[in-house]
């Protein structure tokens, strides 16, 4: 398998390759050249297959010959070492909890894996590598986890001073050995340039082999592809009218889900559930696509303006307008919405919805088809017990924190301060 760039300028290239680099030469992102439907037989017999089953199956077909069948098989074992249970919250309308990775956001799946996939590509004799990734949130938690404990291996998290909740830190703050956290004095948009400029500077390239790890990579994309099979998979019956709800920011979760329906995963429909942040199902309604600032809510990980994955989306459908809108719906949800579902389901379902999945219900909920015609999935993106600030006063009750949640909150956090400047930083870079 190869990869071309979305921006359709440089050559197609190697997974190991595009892994590395995140972002093409010119500028775009690398999809899959080209995706072959899996065959009916090997779709069906991933009913009710365990997930390591399942991702070893799609994962043969999306990396073919780039991958072979043992590293892929070592990178599937080590990286998805949690559940993604799908439960049935009434007839017809279930729920795909994508939250049991060990920072509790859906992110963990594809850090994970991408982490053991550039391992897997590394040699001994490569500089070692520095993940430099900026993050408003669940990223830095997600990506630093995900690489720790990996030899010759550094993560750097910018994140804005200040702006990121206490439990989102400490993920990354807590973890010492080769995590640096920085808190930079300025914005997210600050951090972002920081380390877009830190990737292409030639002073940190001398020391080191560098690598974002950002949602925009190929290697975290690709494996939530498996997700969406393994729930798919644990469906009670079959169904030709299932829609799926896919709580959106960035985009890399809905692309990843359009993906699995070129292998074949028989969706009817996906809905694109957004914040306030609507650039995407205005794009869907009137076809014109118009970036602009983030506005803050209440989900904040789907905070995003300029959502960089819908580069992907346009591509996979040659930015036919007509053929996208045919297969994701757009629909978006105030935080006075979102409030208001997390106490409904919570009333009616005795579940517990974090606001980003609230969204992803809402998606649903909000749809004028009656549920009893189709059968309904919706996301679940992140533990309701990290934004258990806002989720248990409406709830009416505390949200137990799982331990692997709550231990970051005794622990010691370790954070070095930086100016918003790309001398600053390749300076504190160095110095180790
Ligand atoms: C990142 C994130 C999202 C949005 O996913 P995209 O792939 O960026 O659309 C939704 N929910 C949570 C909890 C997240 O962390």
């Amino acid at each position: 398998m190869r990869f071309t760039s979305t921006a359709g300028i440089s050559p197609p290239a190697d997974l190991a390759t595009a892994l590395l680099r995140g972002l093409a030469p010119d500028g775009g992102l690398y999809i899959p050249q080209f995706i072959q439907p899996l065959r009916a037989a090997d779709l069906e017999a991933l009913r009710e297959a365990e997930l390591h089953r399942t991702a070893l199956t799609v994962g043969r077909t999306l990396f073919a010959s780039s991958l072979d069948e043992d590293t892929l098989e070592s990178v599937i074992r080590d990286a998805l070492t949690f559940a993604i249970p799908l439960r049935e919250l009434e007839q017809g309308l279930f729920v795909l909890e994508l939250f049991h990775g060990p920072t509790g956001a859906f992110k963990d799946v594809g850090a994970r894996f991408m982490a053991r996939l550039m391992a897997a590509y590394r040699s001994a004799a490569d500089p070692p590598l520095m993940v430099l990734t900026a993050t408003s949130g669940d990223t830095g938690g997600a990506v630093a986890h995900a690489f720790t404990g990996l030899t010759d291996t550094q993560v750097v998290i910018l994140f804005p001073a200040g702006q990121v909740s206490a439990i989102q830190r400490r993920q990354f703050t807590t973890l010492g050995g080769a995590v640096r956290a920085i808190a930079v004095e300025g914005t997210f948009d600050d951090c972002q340039r920081l380390a877009k400029q830190g990737l292409a500077s030639e002073t940190l390239r001398r020391a080191y082999t560098l690598t974002s790890a950002n949602s925009i990579n190929v290697g975290r994309l690709l494996p939530q592809v498996f997700s969406y099979f393994h729930g798919w998979a644990q469906l009670p019956e079959a169904t030709d009218r299932l829609v799926v709800s896919v709580p959106s920011g960035n985009f890399g979760n809905l692309a990843a889900g359009l993906m699995a329906k070129r292998l074949g995963l028989p969706v009817h429909r996906f809905v694109a559930a957004t914040n306030i942040n609507d650039v995407v199902p205005e794009y869907l309604r009137c076809g014109t696509f118009r970036v602009r600032p983030s506005q803050p809510t209440i989900s904040s990980a789907m905070d995003v303006g300029a959502p960089s994955n819908f580069e992907r989306i346009l591509a996979l459908y040659h930015g036919r307008h007509a053929e996208i809108a045919r297969d994701i719906r757009g629909s978006v949800h105030t935080d006075d919405d979102t409030r208001a579902a997390i106490s409904r389901v919570h009333r009616r379902f005795r579940y517990v919805l974090d606001p980003h999945s609230a969204v992803g219900f809402l998606g649903i909920d909000t749809d004028p088809v009656p549920n009893n015609a189709r059968t309904c999935v919706f996301l679940a993106t992140a533990h309701p017990g990290k934004f258990a600030e806002i989720v248990e006063p409406l709830i009416g009750e505390p949200v137990p924190l799982p331990h692997r949640l709550a231990v970051v909150l005794e622990r010691e956090e370790r954070i070095e301060e930086l100016a918003p400047s790309l001398p600053a930083l390749e300076r504190l870079l160095l110095r180790g």
